[in-house]
């Protein structure tokens, strides 16, 4: 079966724009369990070659900021679980939150592969807002542009070495 890469993160720092832009086939899975709503996207996507399974989670909008955290947790224990590699996206724009803190904390624990993209970073002269997030301990940090298109080439290439 095809390597599994989720994306993980907290809303709005471009998981789903990431997602469309690399999505192939979709096939969108809802999850009802107590208390918990396990929602996600699969779809196929390929990189020079290598096919896989790319996972978009957290697709529902939360207005209370507890639920949103619930939320995040769930989606990052979904990744971890069914997960070869994860793609960890943050707001380069914003700087780093307690929430990224959180999130990595969590994926270090799992011992699965991160790729940490740093994200919203749309004038190559503001790449050094990337590197705060040398903190959170991965071995790749890459920015991008969602939008532009720009570095994802090499969030990519990271993404298929750990295959
Ligand atoms: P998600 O909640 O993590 O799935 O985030 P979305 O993909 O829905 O994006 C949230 C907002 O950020 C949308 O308005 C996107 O257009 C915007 N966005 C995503 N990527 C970028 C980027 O690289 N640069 C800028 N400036 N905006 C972005
Ligand atoms: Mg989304």
């Amino acid at each position: 079966s095809l390597p599994v890469v989720a994306i993980v993160g907290r809303p709005n720092v471009g998981k789903s724009t990431i997602f469309n832009r690399l999505a192939g086939e979709r096939i969108a899975i809802v999850e009802d369990q107590p208390g918990i709503t396990r929602d996600r996207i699969y779809s196929r996507s390929e990189w020079n070659g290598r096919e896989f399974h790319l996972i978009d989670t957290g697709g529902l909008e939360f207005g209370e900021q507890d639920e949103i955290l619930d939320h995040i947790r769930n989606q990052a224990e979904l990744a971890i679980e069914e997960a070869d590699v994860i793609l960890f996206v943050v707001d380069g724009r914003d700087g780093m939150t307690p929430t990224d803190q959180e999130v990595a904390e969590m994926l270090h624990r799992s011992n699965k592969p991160v790729v940490l993209m740093v994200n919203k970073i749309d004038n190559f002269k503001h790449s050094n807002d990337a590197f705060e997030f040398y903190q959170l301990g991965f071995e790749y940090v890459i920015p991008t542009s969602s939008i532009h298109g720009t570095g994802t080439g090499d969030m990519l290439d990271a993404v298929v070495s750990y295959f």
